[in-house]
């Protein structure tokens, strides 16, 4: 017996690591079942084990703290920050840099259909991209309402007599007076506004706030 334990004393440390062959693995089982002083040594290898990676666990956690100090905190969200600013200012100047002007065109109220798209197709023409909404007397008249609030029955009486003119709105990356100067005789057109407008930061803000 006692050459026994000597024999699986060695083997214990590759035992508790689960590295021995099936073979050894059961010979030192079948030895453990009979032996209370090998049990004991396995238990002791097995906590020191433990306590092992927990100490290793704890390492870990303090060289984090360690690393990340007051002043390396700052810095990292200095970094974070500012490339948040750029981005920021990158989808900025690419979303509003070309779309640098818009024009209201409105239209007579005896327009006929084929004259409005007519000057669709002309504006087309000049600005294949343009975004181009027609925006009807109807719902001109809706969407005041809709700005007005509670306050939208002073509009009751206009249902029969709407004053608003239908309108055609486009935004260009065209050169605007190209678009106004091929456009303002065309039938049908009662006035044209246009708002050149180069700063990126001055759409955003309107995008988003105002709009
Ligand atoms: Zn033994």
């Amino acid at each position: 017996m006692k050459n026994e334990c000597d024999i699986v004393k060695d083997l214990l440390f590759s035992y508790s690591d689960g590295i021995l062959s099936t073979t050894s693995k059961e010979f030192v089982e079948e030895h453990l079942k009979k032996c209370e002083s090998c049990k004991n040594i396995l238990e002791e290898i097995k906590k020191d084990c433990n306590d092992q990676k927990q100490a290793k666990e704890i390492d870990f956690f303090k060289s984090i703290k360690k690393k990340l100090s007051k002043k390396n905190i700052i810095i990292f969200i200095s970094i974070i920050f500012l490339v948040f600013i750029i981005t920021f200012n990158i989808l900025v100047f690419q979303h509003y840099n070309a779309i640098a002007s818009t024009m209201e065109i409105y239209l007579q109220d005896n327009i006929l259909d084929e004259e409005i798209e007519n000057i669709k197709n002309k504006i087309i023409e000049i600005d294949n991209n343009v975004e181009l909404e027609y925006i009807s007397k109807e719902k001109e008249l809706e969407k005041m309402r809709n700005k007005l609030g509670d306050k939208a029955n002073l509009l009751d009486n206009y249902e029969q007599n709407n004053p608003f003119p239908a309108s055609i709105k486009i935004k260009t990356k065209v050169k605007i007076e190209r678009i106004e100067a091929s456009i303002q005789d065309m039938p049908g057109i009662k006035k044209i506004t246009t708002h050149e407008n180069n700063n990126p930061y001055e759409l955003f803000i309107y995008d988003f706030f105002i709009k």
